[in-house]
Order: C-alpha cells, then structure tokens, then sequence
C-alpha cells in the first residue's frame, strides 16, 4: 500500500489537495486538532469539494492528533501563523524518513517548521490555486492554477510527485522555489497593504501609481540584497501586470480585513521589514507602509502580528 497523506488543516487549501487525492484512489488520513472537531467532521460525513457548481463528498477518515500511526507524509495546511502550533501537535508521530509539504504563503513559517523537525524533509509550495469555504468541511474550488514545490536543500525531486500527478493537481517540481516564494512575497508586498490602506479593488492602485513604483524600487533592492536577483528582474511590470489582469479583483489581504479575519501580514510585508533590517538596509516606504498597516489594523481591533 503507498504512503498514506496526512493532511493537517481541514481548511480551503486541505480540503482542495485531500479531496482531489482521496477521489485518486490515494490513502489520506485528516487530522483534526481535537476530539471534539473530529467528532464534527464525522457528523458531516466526510469533506465536500464544489467544483463547477457539483459538490462532492468524500468519507475521508479523520483522526486527532494523539492517534498511534507513525506520519511519513504530511500536508501543513494551515495558516503561516498556526504553522509552528500545528507541527508541535504532531512532532512526536513524525517517521524518521518523514517529509512535510508546506502550504503557506510567505517566507518565514517555513523556516520556523525545518527547525523545529531538523529530522525531517521540509518541501515548499507556492500556489496559485484559490480556494474558499462556504460551510463547515465544505470547500469551493475558485481559480484553477499550478502549484510550484521545491526543497532548497536538496534538487532531487521526490517520488510521491506522481500521486499529484493521479490526483489531476497540477505541479512543477521547482529548483529554485525560493526565488518564486520571494517573487510572490514581493509581489503581495506592492499590492495588497496598498489595497487595504486605499480601500479599493487591485485595479484601484492604479491611480497610485507612483506609490506603487516607489516600492517596487524598495523591494527590488530588498531581493537583490539578499541573494535573490532573479525575483527582482522585471517586478515593477510584473506588478502592474498582476493589477491590470485583476482589476477587479479584492487581494486576500483586503478579504481579510473586511471579514475581520487575521491576516498573514508577518509572513509577508512583515518578513520583508525583518529581512531588511537584519541586511541593515534602509527602506523607508516599505518601513513605513508597515506602521500604517498595523496602525490601521489596530484602529480596527484586528490582529497585526
Ligand atoms: P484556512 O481555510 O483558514 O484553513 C486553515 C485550516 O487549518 C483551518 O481549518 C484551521 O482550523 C486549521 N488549523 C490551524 N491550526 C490547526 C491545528 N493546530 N490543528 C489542526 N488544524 C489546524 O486557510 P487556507 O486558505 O487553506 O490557507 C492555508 C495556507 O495556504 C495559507 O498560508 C494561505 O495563504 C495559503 N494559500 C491559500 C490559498 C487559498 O485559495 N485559500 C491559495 C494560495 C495559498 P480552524 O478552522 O479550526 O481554525
């Protein structure tokens, strides 16, 4: 029998990849973070997908995070800032040849989880498939996209790839995946705390034009600072690329704001200040973009960290 998939997270991103594997003939176990949501989820019958309107229900076994069975194959699907929480919950059931697929936007999670299990392979995804609940244990597919995975640590790439290739999820083994998690990071940077602080669509930066180029400016300096000069060729146009295809769009960072949701800001433009303080490099608009965000997140009562 293949390596059964773990799947920590029973959120959008979790339910999207475990349903997909599961309707693949694949062995998926879901891990719920007590006995009481697992006692929820057995109630409901399983996970649903909804893709092209059809929903689908999949008996998905469930289990706590106490459950006996060694883990060789995990799916972190959670939010950048439960990542840490999450793996502490079940380190102990972790294989010695154990490998993680970490789903997280940002930079920084990624590196707190390797630390955490030195003993494990750590994988990083970079997703631009979108996904969101619209119920409990139910998931809408949205945006059909790719996902990029790579270990920076180790090129070689790992067998399991042809489970997602069964499981119809579309991938690329990536060697250079740091570069695409900083891109994005990059690219959330110049866009999302703008659309939040304007209070308009992505298309709406638009009319800020030159706030948006000034720090892309900062940000270019940023990426090439710190060793990644591929993520920082061209970001200016890509970031009004990325603003006119999604005019219409409100970013996830805007989502989350007026859900009154925590949003991932430490992991995104919070990582990029870090960084660039530990480079002592001196980005005054990003820095201060920071301080309005956060000032502004806290006039709202929401979270800034
Ligand atoms: P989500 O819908 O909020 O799902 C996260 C899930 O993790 C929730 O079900 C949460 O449970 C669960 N969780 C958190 N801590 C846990 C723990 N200790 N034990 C068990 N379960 C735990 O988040 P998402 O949208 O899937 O996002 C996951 C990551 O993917 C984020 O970093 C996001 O930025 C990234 N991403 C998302 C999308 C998308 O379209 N959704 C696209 C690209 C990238 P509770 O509900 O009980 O809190």
């Amino acid at each position: 029998m293949s390596t059964p998939w773990h799947v920590l997270g029973a959120g959008s991103l979790g339910t999207l990849w475990a349903t997909r594997l599961a309707r693949a003939g694949l062995p998926v176990r879901l891990i719920l973070r007590n006995a009481a949501r697992l006692h929820a989820y057995q109630a409901a019958g399983g996970l649903t997908l909804v893709e092209h309107g059809e929903a689908s229900t999949y008996a998905i076994p469930g289990e706590t995070p106490e459950h006996p069975e060694p883990i060789r194959r995990l799916l972190l699907a959670c939010k950048a800032y439960d990542a840490q929480d999450a793996v502490a919950s079940i380190a102990q059931r972790l294989a010695p040849d154990a490998e993680l697929i970490l789903l997280q936007n940002g930079l920084g999670s990624q590196q707190a989880v390797a630390a955490q299990v030195p003993q494990a392979r750590c994988i990083c995804a970079s997703s631009t498939e979108g996904a969101f609940r619209d119920g409990d244990w139910r998931v809408v597919f949205a945006g059909h996209g790719y996902t990029w995975l790579g270990d920076a640590g180790h090129p070689v790439a790992p067998i399991w790839l042809d489970d997602l290739q069964a499981a119809n999820i579309p991938h690329e083994w990536s060697p250079d995946i740091l570069t695409r998690l900083w891109r994005k990071l990059a690219l959330n940077c110049a866009i999302n705390p703008l659309t939040v602080l304007h209070d308009c669509r992505n298309g709406g930066l638009q009319q800020h034009h030159c706030e948006v180029a000034t720090l892309c400016a900062e940000l270019a300096e940023l990426l090439e600072r710190c060793g990644q000069p591929a993520a920082a060729d061209n970001l200016q146009a890509e970031v009004e690329r990325v603003i006119q295809a999604t005019a219409a769009n409100f970013s996830s960072m805007y989502q989350d704001v007026a859900n009154r949701r925590r949003s991932e800001i430490s992991y995104l433009l919070g990582h990029a200040c870090k960084t660039a303080e530990r480079h002592q490099l001196h980005l005054p608009h990003l820095q201060q973009l920071q301080q309005r965000l956060i000032r502004h997140l806290h006039s709202l009562g929401l979270p800034s960290d």
